[in-house]
């Protein structure tokens, strides 16, 4: 018998047809960049919304055009968005759609394409986080290398929870990244089994920066 090393109380898969299909298009190397964004946006909203189920709210009272002092709900936690950069800057708009009153840090970690090791060369968090619950935001969890360095970040800025929203998490990133941060928890659309020689995410659906974007040089 083999044990799952993924634990499932820290990550969770969305299982939906409607998320499913759009992961397919996104895959799919005949997609063009305008829908590829698209595509990031609408399944970074339905990640976003079963992540943050247990969002804080306050009761509020309002009229309706048939009825006064109608109790209701309005979003009172102010989380903390940080996309890692670049390509978490295609997940920022969906998640502000979604969540109100939410804030932006952004954080930049660039890759050593020799050792596919990652350094932080933007870090652009408010000082203190205590108390404070954490978005971030990465397509892509490949090794899991930079995640784990911002969460490391996070915490030492004093952040009360941090979750993950990524879209495609490769197998050996998720057992890495929940050995260093164990109690950090994850929402994916996909798990892929693998990485290659040059630190992709097989099948993966290649560089999401440079899809989202367009190559840098
Ligand atoms: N980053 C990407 O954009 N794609 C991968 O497959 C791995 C890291």
């Amino acid at each position: 018998m083999t044990v799952d090393p993924l634990n499932p109380d820290c990550v969770t898969v969305v299982d939906h047809p409607l998320l499913a299909h759009r992961v397919t298009a996104l895959r799919d190397i005949g997609t063009d960049r305008d829908t590829f964004r698209q595509l990031v946006g609408e399944i970074t909203s339905l990640l976003t919304y079963e992540a943050l189920g247990d969002l804080g709210t306050t009761e509020v009272f309002i009229d309706t055009p048939v009825a006064k002092g109608v109790p209701a709900r309005r979003v009172s936690e102010n989380v903390l968005v940080v996309p890692v950069l670049r390509a978490g800057l295609g997940m920022v708009q969906a998640i502000c759609d979604m969540v109100p009153l939410a804030e932006v840090a952004h954080v930049g970690l660039r890759r050593d394409e020799t050792t596919l090791r990652s350094e932080i060369y933007l870090n652009r968090l408010p000082q203190r986080l205590d108390g404070r619950r954490v978005v971030v935001c990465d397509p892509m969890l490949a090794t899991g290398g930079s995640l784990v360095q911002v969460c490391d970040l996070l915490r030492t800025r004093g952040a009360a929870e941090v979750i993950v929203l990524c879209l495609i998490a490769s197998r050996p990133g998720l057992v890495a990244f929940g050995a260093a941060h164990p109690s950090v928890r994850l929402w994916c659309a996909a798990v892929d089994p693998e990485l290659n020689e040059v630190g992709y995410i097989v099948p993966g659906l290649g560089d999401a920066g440079d899809r989202l974007f367009g190559p840098p040089d």
